[in-house]
């Protein structure tokens, strides 16, 4: 097997780290940068520019550099955060047919997902010289907000870029997993993450090893570039005053403004004052004119301090949903490059009362978090469990005693999926639904949760009725299930909440059980799938031999006539091969009599043995 990487998948910069031996690392790009900048662009010659290089021409080919497309995944054309990238994108921003985004660069059209893969082909690629080995999978951040059309458009990224996607978790789950390992104390922790282009609040708690997510809030129109773009005013109206020339206008300009706006930021944040040096920035009719000015720390926070207090509400509304109080909070944890500006450290202590916690480097935390889960899931790293997957799937009992998954094991919660069932005997109306939860293949070594029953389904022959089964889980790991008779619409329904009373510990343990088992179970589950087919396509022999059985020849009636009688024999059988060779022999029982109606009169398609076929995992009847 490849390895597996951890990629924070970032607005502004992306970064990618490994678990090697217990320790993590950050993986350097091909440059030897430890964070990638998320810019692709085109050129001229239909080259590919990737990374800082794709950076560094921004300036000169800024209708072509893709940047910040994190900003547009999943997004409709017509939503806010897509009219607002069009405001500070020089990219051109398109309409799909379906009414997603699209980015146009040199007369192709590129949906965001294929710019980001762009990105994550490059990060896979380094990855794969620096480990000296092909990587194959990764699990990829995005933020808390995310919804399922954004994680799903980023999980397409990774597989466009031909990296299997793992999972998808989130950044301050990351954040707050990187903090965590090998500590085992208990901890409220705020994760407080500013970006490039969005803020994040995330008030977690983590209780021997377990992360529980509380509450998320945050500000999606504020970010690093917000706090550049006050600086590229500044510099604008200063310029603007001195020589009465407007900048706005001049696109090239106003690059050069934004690169050097950012520069002198980043220096603020250990310098007290920073120069902006731009020579040659306009001319008119008296000559060429420069930009040259001392910005101070003190100018730059009087600039930015009504961003700087947009922060304070989403904290004070996170805490609250957490039900805590500033003090009940033992650790902060800051993400984003934009926590590096004092200002912002100091807010943060303002707002917790305490002091934010900078041991890992906060553009990097993310990716060395998604590194860690990697390690949880390959159970390299014990102990550690994530709320916001489910630890153990979910699904129902069916025909045979067989648990049919529903939701995989840490399925990223919210999720939904549902599942058609039919019934086992004719006119049967009643089905029970009973939902379990395990990792084994026999519903009996799991643990149940909860049973119901559908009751009223119309009668008809077994096989025909289409029952809809839903699991729903929401954010809170409540799980809904639902069972729906899709001829009727007759439904009903029941909550349940599967992780409690399960301990971390207590769900390895499980796992290993899984794990020690799966080979006897996968026996087992043989021997019962081929014992509902044998079960089904016996009573469908029997009833169509009975009426049409004497169109056959004689010989070939004998055959079936045995077969059915070999095929009766063999249903309590435990040998996997005697039923496939006893499967085998009635299908071709089947098939001589489906072609004895059909010669004679042309009858309609036998469709009963195809749709034994698709409708295998039977419910069972109750
Ligand atoms: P991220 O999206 O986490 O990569 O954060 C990127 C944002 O952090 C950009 O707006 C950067 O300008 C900003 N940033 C990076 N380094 C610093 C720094 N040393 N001081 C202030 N802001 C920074």
């Amino acid at each position: 097997m490849g390895k597996v990487i951890g990629i924070d998948l970032g607005t502004t910069n992306s970064c990618v780290a490994i678990l090697e031996g217990g320790v993590t690392q950050i993986v350097p790009n091909k440059e030897g940068g430890r964070t990638t900048p998320s810019v692709v662009a085109f050129t001229e010659k239909g080259e590919r520019l990737i990374g800082q290089i794709a950076k560094r021409q921004a300036i000169t080919n800024s209708a072509n550099t893709i940047y910040a497309a994190k900003r547009l995944m999943g997004r409709k054309y017509d939503s806010p955060e897509v009219e607002r990238a069009r405001q500070v994108c020089s990219y051109e921003i398109t309409e799909a047919a379906n009414g997603d985004c699209r980015v146009r660069v040199r007369g192709r059209d590129y949906s965001p997902p294929e710019i980001s893969a762009i990105l994550l082909q490059r990060l896979k690629l380094a990855a794969d010289e620096f480990l000296g080995d092909e990587v194959t999978e990764a699990i990829i951040t995005v933020p808390a907000y995310f919804d399922d059309i954004q994680r799903q458009a980023t999980k397409d990224a990774g597989k466009i870029a031909g990296l299997k996607v793992q999972r998808i978790i989130n950044e301050p789950t990351a954040a707050a997993l990187a903090y965590g390992l090998g500590k085992h104390e208990n901890e409220r922790i705020a994760v407080f993450d500013l970006g490039g282009g969005t803020f994040d609040i995330s008030i977690m708690e983590m209780a021997d090893g377990v992360f529980e997510v509380l509450s998320t809030c945050g500000d999606s129109f504020l970010g690093g570039e917000d706090f550049d773009q006050r600086i590229v005013d500044w510099m604008i109206d200063t310029f603007e005053q001195e020589t009465k020339i407007d900048l706005r206008p001049d696109r090239l300009a106003l690059q050069r403004l934004k690169e050097a706006a950012e520069r002198s930021k980043c220096e603020l944040s250990t310098a007290t004052e920073s120069q902006l040096n731009l020579p040659f920035i306009a001319a008119d009719s008296t000559g060429p004119k420069h930009f040259n000015k001392t910005l101070t720390r003190a100018k730059f926070e009087e600039l930015v301090a009504d961003l700087v207090s947009r922060t304070t509400e989403p904290c004070q509304k996170a805490l609250a949903d957490a039900k805590l109080a500033p003090e009940e909070i033992t650790k902060v944890l800051l993400v984003g490059g934009q926590t590096r500006s004092p200002i912002i450290i100091n807010r943060v202590r303002e707002i917790f009362k305490r002091e934010p916690s900078i041991e890992i480097n906060p553009d990097e935390v993310v990716a060395i978090g998604a590194a860690i889960q990697v390690g949880v899931l390959a159970g390299d790293v014990k102990d550690l469990i994530l709320l916001d997957v489910i630890p153990l799937a979910l699904g129902i009992e069916t025909r045979g005693g067989l648990f049919t998954k529903l939701l995989e094991r840490n399925s990223t919660i919210p999720t939904k999926k549902s599942l058609v069932f039919t019934t086992v005997a004719d006119n049967q109306q009643v089905v029970e639904v009973h939902v379990l939860q395990g990792e084994r293949e026999i519903a009996a070594g799991n643990r149940s949760l909860a049973k119901f029953e559908l009751v009223g389904i119309q009668p008809a022959p077994r096989g025909l009725p289409q029952v809809e089964v839903t699991f729903e889980v929401d954010a809170d790991g409540i799980v809904s299930v639902s069972a729906r008779d899709k001829m009727t619409g007759l439904e009903q329904a029941m909550r349940i909440t599967p992780s409690s009373g399960l301990s971390a510990s207590e769900i390895y343990d499980l796992i290993e059980e899984a794990n020690r088992s799966s080979e006897n179970d996968k026996r087992m589950k043989e021997i019962i799938i081929s014992r509902n087919r044998l079960e089904g396509l016996l009573q469908n022999t029997v009833r169509s031999f009975s009426e049409f059985g004497w169109m056959l020849p004689a010989e070939d009636q004998e055959f079936v006539r045995n077969t059915v009688e070999q095929a009766r024999e063999t249903f309590s059988s435990e040998d996997p091969t005697q039923m496939r060779y006893t499967l085998e022999l009635l299908e071709k029982a089947a098939r001589l009599i489906t072609d004895a109606m059909f010669r004679p009169t042309g009858l309609a398609s036998g469709a009963t043995h195809s749709q034994e076929e698709e409708t295998a995992p039977v419910s069972e009847a109750s």
